[in-house]
């Protein structure tokens, strides 16, 4: 029987956690909850420079946040330093590694006299120093034969030895290096399945002789997920591209949707089913089933598999989640309870919805000046529409106050503003605008007639005539 699955996820804390790495974590994480094995943390803190240790709180945050519940404590690489120099001597002790002492400036110099390839030319290979303070311990790497694993995503994956540089393993002041310790790391925490970003490929043949020079198990596989890339089909980066996790949550996407989202990077049910529950994803998902090219992170489809999330909630859950998204606190709650199916219905994100209900919670909306333009300034029948209307909403007894009395009464008003079809009937999409404008300051909104009938009587009819008092 084979060893029960054991997965980790490995940050770098250099940057808050990026949707690159929430894919990789999330297929591992996928892997250890379909299979019963362990899904565990491991903060690759190693490099003081890059390190922001401040950054693994917001790691483990989206990734609680995900819903990427993870097992046992997280593994710092840089309280384990002491293992690592043990392991570092076992090299020295098998020969595996020499000491060198070429600066990076010598090497490059040497290299531009030979007409050579760029890396590390051998030099110090065969000089036997001792180690000593600026001295590198670098991994003798054969020269003869391949080194290669068979990558569940990849397939066969093989390098040359000839091709591999003698890398360092230890820095000149001693610091194990990060191909030290993440192999390292993974023989010694029994990590059965290595699922990391593609950019690792080329490292893991080094990664691969060091595990066999310690004496080491090889994990039983590797799977290199596929790079993300924007629509300019380049590589995603903090830069150009939005990809900080917490960004998406802070603009109203739905930890589920989003992990939706990400499982279908690379990768699809095979009914074709994308939007559906967690538990569906975990039984579906095959590593083998991923495919290595390049996945686009596409921002419109990511926002439709939420706005497909958000329309599954109950309404009583979107409106829990939609509470945090309301700066106006109690109205707006209670705003949003009266249109909270109309609502729902229409936004794609959490963010969408406050302005979409404002105009029941503030004295006077805000009027979008694009809105104005068009419905107002650009539309036919203006003030006839607006008298038209106030006039059959006026007389709509107060029981009537409803949205079928409503859509019978703007839809007069509409042919007695002239917004006639061709035969006779209200032209209502014409005849809408600004009487929406007038009453939220958009023109776009939940359904209009259960907007006024929320609005009320008296809201409805003051903003119309002020509407109608600016047109003129
Ligand atoms: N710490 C590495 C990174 O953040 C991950 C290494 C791995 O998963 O093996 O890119």
């Amino acid at each position: 029987m084979s060893n029960p699955v054991r997965v980790r996820f490995a940050p770098s804390p250099t940057g808050f956690l990026h949707v690159g790495s929430g894919h990789s974590a999330l297929a591992n994480w996928l892997v250890a909850r379909q299979m019963g094995g362990e899904f565990l943390l491991r903060i690759e803190d190693t490099d003081v420079e890059r390190n922001r240790p401040e950054l693994v709180d917001n790691v483990l945050e989206m990734l609680h946040w995900l819903g990427l519940d993870w097992d046992g404590t997280p593994v710092h690489q840089s309280e384990r330093g002491d293992l690592y120099a043990a392991a570092a001597e076992k090299l020295v002790a098998a020969g595996s590694v020499y000491f060198c002492d070429c600066t990076g400036d010598v090497v490059q110099a040497r290299n531009k006299e030979a007409g050579g390839k760029p890396g590390y030319d051998g030099f110090c290979r065969d000089r036997n120093l001792e180690p000593g303070p600026g001295r590198a311990a670098r991994f003798r790497t054969p020269h003869e034969g391949r080194t290669g694993w068979d990558d569940l995503v990849r397939g066969e994956v093989s390098f040359a030895n000839a091709d591999l540089e003698d890398f360092v393993v230890l820095r000149g002041n001693g610091a194990p290096m990060f191909l030290l310790a993440n192999a390292f790391d993974d023989a010694d925490m029994g990590i059965t399945h290595v699922i990391r970003g593609e950019d690792h490929v080329n490292s893991t043949p080094k990664y691969l002789l060091l595990v066999d020079a310690l004496g080491m198990a090889r994990p039983e596989a590797f799977a290199h997920m596929p790079l993300l890339v924007n629509e300019g089909r380049k590589k995603l980066s903090k830069r150009r591209d939005d990809v900080s996790m917490s960004d998406y949550r802070d603009r109203g996407y739905l930890p589920e949707a989003m992990v939706n989202y990400l499982a279908l990077l690379g990768w699809g049910p095979a009914d074709g089913v994308e939007v559906r529950p967690i538990s569906e994803i975990i039984d579906l998902y095959r590593l083998a089933d991923v495919n290595a090219s390049p996945a686009f992170f596409d921002q419109k489809k990511l926002s439709f598999v939420n706005a497909e999330t958000i329309r599954g909630l109950s309404s009583e859950e979107f409106q829990r989640r939609a509470e945090p998204f309301l700066t106006y606190g109690a109205p707006a709650v209670a705003a949003l309870a009266s249109l909270a199916t109309e609502v729902q219905e229409r936004v794609r994100t959490l963010t969408e919805v406050e302005p979409m209900i404002e105009f029941l919670v503030v004295d006077e909306p805000e009027m979008d000046e694009a809105s104005w333009t068009k419905a107002i300034t650009k539309g036919k029948a203006v003030a006839e529409m607006l008298d038209a209307t106030i006039a059959r909403l006026d007389a709509l007894a107060p029981g009537d106050w409803a949205p079928e009395h409503i859509q019978a009464a703007v839809s007069q008003a509409a042919i007695d503003a002239g917004h006639v079809n061709e035969e006779g009937g209200p032209q209502l999409s014409k005849a809408q605008g600004p009487v929406r404008v007038a009453i939220s300051g958009r023109t776009v909104g939940p359904p209009l007639w259960e907007s006024i009938t929320v609005l009320g009587r008296d809201r409805t009819l003051a903003r119309l005539r002020g509407t109608r008092a600016s047109v003129g």
